[in-house]
């Protein structure tokens, strides 16, 4: 049996933040307490000023394992997260081949993230035209919830839903009593401004930024929140970027709704004001707004219509990027930032007056929740894994490549001086990253919904 004790000035509770010990007995928090009560026969560990979180939880990172593992991979993608603070990923059903659409593919996955991760995982089911008598199954094969698209998801192997086909999935998502993430943006109004951009410079931002605007969210987001109220199933709104859309969002929670949404780092760190004409590693789907946009979005999750901040890691090769003619058309779309996430928001955060218990609840609770994994994971609770981040919020960094461990470590955030240094991750007790390092085999497991979970 082994009993360690963390201790830090600053340790990130529910309750508040305070100078604690968190007592680990195996893999598991035993109890926080108050740094001289450490009882004895505790090996210490004692981090000073920095600050200890809940281990991260990234509910949507394109992990594309098995089929595209050049693209990324669970061995880069878990070795990111581990060196960006998450203890706890889960996968998104596109980009890997198969596509988590049935039973079989789901095995696969497993399969794949076998030996390989750093860090837990669980995968998200997809729901795609045709695959209406696999959610069920899915589900009791233990996946935390489904994920589907209103619009092409410009991806082989994954297929968009229509309204149609959606209804006729939502009764099975209903009974499952899981999640229905959803890419909330509808072609119509894609296709009409794109048709009408065929002669225009797409080397340009704002040429990108006109052909995906605010109504193709909004309108997407209205019909889901009508299907919501019509099949009662839990609907999650993925990286929310339109702030247009928030007085409905709001209306629909004090309605009572089961509406959840998340952001992510680029759409609050991020303005289509700043972004360099040719920048492809800019574009993503829904696209970047206004710095009067990101304002809004900010100010969303102070009142809570936004609930969550997860990074859509969506890495490819390089070259898809086609960085070299810099064109926003035919670019890849898709921000990679596990390594950097904490930083990146803790720097935009810290400037509007936020705390890191904001941090620890956008970036760690809220999306265990959603993830069905919160009896484990989330939050530093007796019970849960000892799962944490040691932080220090006060040193500034400058990113550079090293620092960013996927695959492929490109990133539109390069050279920015940052405000937050991950010291240290981790996972169960164990470390997983210290400073630099990744010390260890890759003990990462999967972690499905609680009635799934087969018994230890
Ligand atoms: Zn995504």
């Amino acid at each position: 049996m082994s009993l360690q004790a963390f201790l830090a000035r600053r340790v990130v509770t529910p309750d508040g933040i305070r100078p604690a010990a968190i007592l680990v007995e195996d893999e598991r928090i035993q109890a926080i307490v108050s740094p001289e009560q450490v009882p004895d026969g505790y090996t210490m560990n004692d981090f000073g000023d920095a600050a200890i979180l809940p281990g991260l939880v990234d509910s949507h990172v394109h992990i594309n394992d098995p089929g595209r593992s050049e693209w990324e991979g669970f061995e880069t993608a878990t070795r990111a997260a581990a060196a960006g603070g998450y203890t706890m990923l889960v996968d998104m059903p596109l980009n890997c081949l198969p596509a988590t659409t049935t039973v079989a593919s789901l095995q696969a996955k497993r399969q794949a993230a076998h030996g390989k991760c750093r860090v837990d995982w669980a995968a998200w089911g997809g729901v795609v035209h045709n695959n209406q008598d696999d959610i069920e199954p899915l589900a009791a094969a233990g996946v935390p919830g489904f994920k589907c698209f209103l619009v092409n998801p410009g991806i082989d192997g994954f297929t968009m839903v229509t309204e149609q086909q959606l209804r006729s999935a939502l009764p099975h998502v209903a009974r499952t009593g899981l999640p229905l993430l959803v890419h909330a943006e509808i072609p119509g109004p894609i296709d009409r401004a794109t048709e009408a951009l065929a002669n225009a410079d797409w080397t340009r931002y704002s040429t990108y930024l006109q052909s995906r605007p605010d109504e193709t969210e909004l309108a997407a987001i209205r019909l889901l929140l009508s299907l919501c109220r019509e099949f009662g199933f839990r609907l999650h709104i993925v990286h929310l970027s339109t702030s247009e859309a928030l007085p409905e969002l709001r209306a629909a929670r004090s309605e009572g709704l089961a509406v959840s949404v998340e952001t992510c780092p680029h759409y609050l760190h991020l303005s289509a004001e700043t972004i360099p004409n040719g920048a492809t590693l800019n574009k993503c789907a829904p696209p970047i707004r206004s710095r009067e946009n990101n304002n809004k979005l900010w100010q969303a999750l102070r009142d809570g219509t936004i609930d969550l901040v997860v990074t859509d890691h969506s890495p490819c090769p390089p070259a898809m990027k086609r960085l070299a003619e810099g064109n926003f058309q035919t670019a890849w779309g898709g921000i990679a930032s596990l390594s950097v996430a904490l930083p990146l928001i803790w720097t935009e955060a810290s400037q509007r007056g936020f705390t890191l218990l904001d941090v620890a609840q956008w970036m760690s609770a809220a999306p265990a929740r959603l993830a069905d994994c919160d009896a484990r994971k989330g939050r530093l609770v007796a019970g849960n894994d000892a799962d944490f981040v040691v932080f220090d919020p006060d040193r500034e960094f400058t990113l550079s490549a090293d620092k960013l461990h996927y695959r492929h470590p490109v990133s539109p955030y390069l050279g920015e001086t940052l405000r937050g240094v991950v010291k240290g991750t981790y996972l169960r007790g164990n470390p997983v990253f210290t400073e630099g390092a990744f010390p260890g085999d890759p003990a990462g497991r999967e972690c499905t919904s609680p009635v799934h979970r087969s018994p230890p």
